[in-house]
């Protein structure tokens, strides 16, 4: 990647952080190399900040393949749909809290990277039709984040390898240098990426995320049967193009029947859903 490029992709990461930009990376090597004894660390799952350290460097690699919408009024209120089934989760709270944005791309999709940012494409934005959908496409992938569904794609071998190189010396010298802490977790980074970008999560991880996003939504006051509505729609969808979303998170009758049989027969408020609906409308895109 050129110079260039790589500016553009931490300015995009920036962006999508917001108040985030000042973290300091190398924090999670000095906490590491701290003296904890080797046995303990070498056992020890991955915390909060790890996770968001990995977390945002799998959003960049996103970004580095797909661009931000540049529309300021459209992420505000994506992270205020968000923000609100966030809130109402299993893990209401990560390290740096939750981000969402959307990217400027035509596939639909969406990506949960550990520790909270969430990026949904233009191309999913247009398959929803209402509020209470976009919820719960954005209720579904905080679920991912909540059950840790990505940062559990390390593999233990991955992890153990990071733990015992932080537990030597050499880990105290990446403590001063941002590049080399890059390294030592590129692995669990590779892992994560191949996961919410390219192979996609366990029947049963999407299955969880569903059923947690019917609880969310019902919590947050959305349309607990938008799961089911929006997974509907993909299933038609899909027919025309595989791919994106159907590989990362294939919408099945299976799916759909376990859906509906959470949700059971009532109907949400039709008033508040459709002004709802009418204020989703203003940002289609
Ligand atoms: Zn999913």
């Amino acid at each position: 990647m050129k110079r260039g490029a790589i500016l553009l992709v931490s300015a995009a990461a920036a962006f999508v952080l917001g108040g985030c930009a000042g973290i300091d990376v190398t924090s999670v090597a000095t906490i590491a190399a701290k003296g904890v004894p080797k046995a303990v660390q070498a056992s020890r799952p991955i915390n909060d900040s790890e996770e968001y350290y990995v977390g945002r460097a799998v959003g960049a690699r996103i970004l580095a393949q797909q661009s931000l919408r540049q529309d300021p009024e459209l992420t505000r209120y994506v992270n205020e749909v968000g923000q609100t089934v966030a809130r109402k989760s299993a893990r209401p709270q990560t390290f740096k809290g939750y981000h969402f944005a959307v990217l400027d791309t035509q596939e639909p999709n969406a990506f949960a990277c550990p520790g909270g940012l969430i990026l949904i494409t233009r191309g999913l934005l247009q398959t929803c039709e209402s509020e209470d959908e976009l919820a719960a496409v954005l209720a579904h992938e905080v679920s991912h984040v909540a059950n840790k569904d990505g940062i559990n794609s390390i593999s233990q071998a991955r992890w153990t390898e990071v733990l015992t190189t932080m537990g030597t010396e050499a880990a105290r010298q990446y403590a001063g240098a941002a590049g080399s802490l890059v390294s030592l977790f590129e692995g669990s980074i590779d892992d994560v990426f191949k996961t919410i970008v390219v192979s996609g999560y366990s029947r049963s991880a999407e299955e969880a995320a569903d059923a947690a996003a019917v609880q969310t939504l019902r919590q947050a006051g959305y349309d607990p049967g938008a799961v089911a509505s929006l997974l509907d729609k993909m299933m038609a969808k899909e027919k025309g193009a595989p791919g994106g979303m159907f590989k990362t998170h294939p919408p099945t009758a299976d799916r759909l029947a376990k859906v509906k049989a959470l949700v059971g027969e009532g109907k949400a408020p039709e008033k508040e859903v459709a002004a709802r609906t009418q204020r989703f409308q203003k940002y289609k895109i």
